[in-house]
């Protein structure tokens, strides 16, 4: 019997880590209010990253900071643009990226709001639509707000990727993706 109802139960309660990751400086190299493809370069390293992770179970999920849309440097039509020929190249690689979240405010513009990091907004959304086991995920991140956010969520497992060593809350300062490939 309790075999049985082991068995009833939603898939839903199966939790399941996710490997978090920055945009801009992590996914692609930094570029100041990136919006065009043709700007757009892959790191080095990141296909092979997500691949390692999804073959462990993980969710792929990206949270990224796009506050040059409030600034009105680009749209978020430019954006979902973007993301969507993003997420075709992932697909080329085999790799199914689950949702990418992006605040697209700024304090000083639009006003304080709940999804720009260091705010854990996103993954707390992402918690919601999945069934993310937090404290097990992954976060990567160029930035200090990337780990803030990730520790605010509860995540243990955070990794700064910069090409300098740094102070961090980190986990641990990263100098190539490869470095988790282990
Ligand atoms: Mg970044
Ligand atoms: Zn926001």
């Amino acid at each position: 019997m309790e075999f049985l109802s082991k068995m009833l139960e939603p898939a839903s309660v199966k939790q399941k880590p996710a490997l978090f990751l920055d945009r801009d400086g992590v996914i692609n190299i930094e570029k100041n209010y990136l919006h065009k493809k043709e700007d757009f370069d892959f790191m080095d390293g990141i296909f092979d990253l997500c691949q390692y992770y999804l073959d462990k179970g993980y969710y792929i999920i990206v949270v990224t900071n796009q506050s040059g849309i409030a600034r009105k440097y680009y749209s978020q039509k430019d954006f979902i643009k973007l993301t969507s020929w993003m997420l075709d190249v992932f697909k080329e690689h085999g790799i199914s990226i689950d949702k990418v979240y992006h605040c697209p405010h700024h304090p000083d513009i639009s006003g304080e709001c709940e999804c720009r990091k260091p705010k854990a907004g996103m993954l707390f959304e992402a918690a919601k639509d999945f069934s993310i086991d937090l404290v097990n995920s992954i976060l990567i991140g160029d930035s200090e707000r990337d780990i803030e956010a990730a520790h605010k969520a509860g995540l243990k497992e955070t990794y700064l990727f910069t090409s300098e060593p740094q102070e961090t809350q980190a986990s641990r300062n990263i100098h190539t993706l490869k470095e988790l490939l282990c």
